[in-house]
């Protein structure tokens, strides 16, 4: 699990372990998800 923050809304929500997209539960916007680290999710861009 690593948290990310939201670039719609900027509110940090959880992503599950090397999953590859993720849906900000505040504002539904869905992103693709890179792991520069096991540990450490980052925003790619929207899905
Ligand atoms: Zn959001």
């Amino acid at each position: 699990m690593s948290e990310v923050r939201c670039l719609n809304c900027l509110k940090r929500f959880e992503v599950q372990s090397n999953a590859k997209e993720a849906t900000c539960p505040n504002c539904k916007t869905k992103y693709r998800i890179s792991w520069p680290t096991p540990t450490q999710a980052k925003i790619r861009g929207p899905a």
